[in-house]
C-alpha cells in the first residue's frame, strides 16, 4: 500500500506497551544497554585535551550516566575546515544515495531501540512512554526526508522555454550547516535536523544541547556506521556560550538548523548578521505560549483529559505544551473542578516504571525557574491544585504539576518551560477579545480548540495565529509527514519540520538556461 509518505513507506510502529512478549523483547533490551557511556567530539585530526564532564541522571542525581568530553576553540576552528573541505564531494553524490544512507540509518535506529530508549531515560529523564515516541519519531524523520529528497532533490527538473533553448534547474547543498539541536526531543529532533542538512547534501556540524551530548553521541555513530563519511558529520559538544557562539560567528557557515529559546534564536541570528560574509540562513523553531481555547458547547471530560496531557505529561518539556486554558464561564467551575481530581491521579516519580506519569524537569536550572514561578503565583493566583512529590523525589531534579486560576494574561510575561497550567474565564460574548489576546502574545506555535460548534471552530481556526491547530483533541505530538510542525512570529522561522516544504530551505536553487 501507498505509505503516509506518498511513497512505499509509513510511520515507525512503536512498541505495544499492552502485548506482553513486546515489553519483554523491550526490557530485554534495556537490560543488555550498557550502564553507562562515554562520548568525546567526532572531529577527524583534532587534538582533544579538554576534561570530561560528567553526566548524572535527572531522576536521581546520585546514579552516574557516563560523561562527555566538549570540543575546544581549536577543535572547533578544524571541524569547521574539515566540513568546508567535506562538503562539495557530499553534494555531488546523488541524493538517491545519501537517501539511502538515511534509510540505513532508520534500521539502525530500530535495532539499537532498547539502547537509545534506556538513555532517553537515563540521560534526558524520559517515560518509557515518551523514550519510544522519541525513537519512532527519529525514524520517522529519516524516512521521510529519504523519501522527500528521492523526489526533490532526485532528479534535474527542466523547464518549459522558448525554442532553441534548453532551461534546467539544478537544487544543491549550500554549504556547512550548524545544527544546534534541544535537550527536550535529545534523539528525534537532532535526528531531524540532522539528516534534513546531510540529505540535502550539506555537511553537518553537530552542536547538541549540553544535557543531552550522550544521546547526540550514540545517534551521530549510528549515522556514520550508515555511511555518512566523518568529515561530512561531526559532532562538537560544548556549551552554547563557547562552542555554539564560535560557530555562529564562523564567516564560513552557510546555516544554522536550530531548536530552543527565542532568546537564543535571536542571538544566532544577530550573530549571523554580523559575520563580512555571504548571508546565512537560520531556521529557527523556539518557544510558544499555547492555549486551548473551550467553549460552552465542548465535553468538559475531554477537555480535562485533553489539557492534562497536553500541559503536564513530558513535564510540560515539550514547546507544543499548553500553558493556558482558556475556559468558557459556564462550564469552567465543573472542568476547574474535574482538573484538579484528574491532576491528583498523575503519578510524578521514577521514570524507569511504567506507572509513571510524570518523570522529572532536565536539571536544577530547569527546576528553579518553575520554583521561582509557582512561588510568585501562589502569590498573584488562586491555586487549583498542586500535585505531591513522593519522598522518593528527593534525589531528582522534579517539579510537580501545579494549576492555577489567574485573573488576565498579563500576569504570563514569557513562556514557562514545565508543568504548569494557568486557566483563565471567558465569556460568551468575548470570544474576539480571547483570540486578540492571544496573537497579542506574539508567539504562534499550538492552539488546541475544544468545541462543538463549526462556526466557532472555524473562527478560531482562522484567526488565531499559530502553526499548529489541534480540535477536540490534545495539543502535542506531531506526527511526522503528517502533522507537519513549526510555529510563526515568536515561535519561529519555518518552515515545518516533518512537512513537504521543509528541504527547500536547505538547498540553493540554480537554473542553467542554454541557448542550444
Ligand atoms: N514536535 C513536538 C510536539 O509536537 C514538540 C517539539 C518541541 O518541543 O520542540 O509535541
Amino acid at each position: 500500500p501507498v505509505g503516509l509518505f506518498g511513497e512505499q513507506r509509513k510511520n515507525s510502529m512503536g512498541v505495544n506497551l499492552g502485548n506482553d512478549n513486546e515489553l519483554k523483547t523491550l526490557a530485554d533490551a534495556i537490560a543488555a544497554s550498557p550502564q553507562t557511556w562515554a562520548a568525546k567530539p567526532l572531529i577527524p585530526g583534532a587534538n582533544l585535551t579538554s576534561a570530561s564532564v560528567a553526566v548524572t541522571d535527572p531522576a536521581d542525581r546520585r546514579r552516574n550516566v557516563g560523561s562527555w568530553q566538549p570540543a575546544d576553540a581549536a577543535a572547533v576552528d578544524k571541524a569547521v575546515a574539515n566540513a568546508v573541505a567535506a562538503q562539495p564531494g557530499w553534494d555531488r553524490t546523488p541524493a538517491a544515495g545519501r537517501a539511502k544512507i538515511l534509510e540505513h540509518t532508520a534500521d539502525l535506529l530500530e535495532a539499537n531501540r532498547g539502547e537509545l530508549i534506556a538513555l532517553c531515560v537515563r540521560e534526558a529523564g524520559k517515560t518509557i512512554p515518551d523514550a519510544i515516541a522519541e525513537v519512532r519519531e527519529a525514524v520517522d524523520f529519516c524516512r521521510y526526508y529519504a523519501a522527500q529528497a528521492r523526489k526533490m532533490l532526485g532528479q534535474v527538473e527542466t523547464l518549459p522555454g522558448p525554442t532553441g533553448e534548453s532551461n534546467q534547474l539544478f537544487l544543491n547543498g549550500r554549504g556547512v550547516f550548524v545544527a544546534i539541536s534541544p535537550w527536550n526531543f535529545p534523539l528525534a529532533i537532532f535526528m531531524g535536523q540532522v539528516v534534513a542538512a546531510l540529505v540535502a547534501g550539506n555537511a553537518v556540524i553537530a552542536k547538541p544541547a549540553e544535557q543531552t551530548n550522550l544521546i547526540a553521541y550514540r545517534a551521530t555513530q549510528l549515522l556514520q556506521e550508515a555511511g555518512v563519511p566523518a568529515a561530512v558529520l561531526q559532532f562538537v559538544p560544548g556549551d552554547g556560550a563557547t562552542v555554539g557562539a564560535a560557530l555562529c560567528k564562523d564567516p564560513r557557515i552557510a546555516g544554522v538548523v536550530f531548536t530552543g529559546s527565542t532568546e537564543t534564536a535571536r542571538a544566532i541570528n544577530r550573530s549571523l548578521a554580523a559575520r563580512d560574509a555571504a548571508i546565512a540562513v537560520l531556521i529557527a523553531e523556539t518557544g510558544g505560549q499555547n492555549a486551548l481555547i473551550a467553549d460552552s458547547s465542548s465535553l468538559p471530560e475531554q477537555v480535562v483529559k485533553d489539557a492534562v496531557s497536553s500541559a503536564f505529561y513530558s513535564a510540560g518539556q515539550r514547546c507544543s505544551c499548553a500553558r493556558i486554558l482558556f475556559v468558557q464561564e459556564d462550564i469552567a467551575d465543573k472542568v476547574i473542578a474535574m482538573l484538579g481530581g484528574a491532576m491528583d491521579e498523575l503519578t510524578v516519580g521514577e521514570p524507569r516504571l511504567l506507572s509513571t506519569d510524570i518523570g522529572p524537569v532536565i536539571d536544577e536550572d530547569a527546576r528553579q525557574i518553575l520554583v521561582e514561578h509557582a512561588a510568585r503565583m501562589d502569590k498573584e493566583a488562586k491555586l487549583i491544585k498542586a500535585v505531591t512529590l513522593g519522598a522518593e523525589a528527593e534525589h531528582g531534579t522534579f517539579f510537580a504539576p501545579r494549576a492555577y486560576e489567574i485573573a488576565s494574561l498579563d500576569q504570563l510575561k514569557r513562556e514557562v518551560f514545565g508543568p504548569v497550567l494557568h486557566v483563565l474565564r471567558w465569556k460568551a460574548s468575548e470570544l474576539d477579545k480571547v483570540i486578540a489576546q492571544i496573537n497579542a502574545t506574539g508567539y504562534g506555535l499550538t492552539l488546541g480548540v475544544h468545541s462543538r460548534i463549526d462556526s466557532t471552530i472555524e473562527q478560531i481556526s482562522r484567526s488565531v495565529k499559530v502553526g499548529n491547530c489541534y480540535v477536540n483533541r490534545n495539543q502535542i505530538g506531531a506526527v511526522v509527514g503528517v502533522q507537519p510542525f513549526g510555529g510563526e512570529g515568536l515561535s519561529g522561522t519555518g518552515p515545518k519540520a516533518g512537512g513537504p516544504h521543509y528541504l527547500a530551505r536547505f538547498v540553493t536553487e540554480r537554473t542553467l538556461t542554454i541557448n542550444t
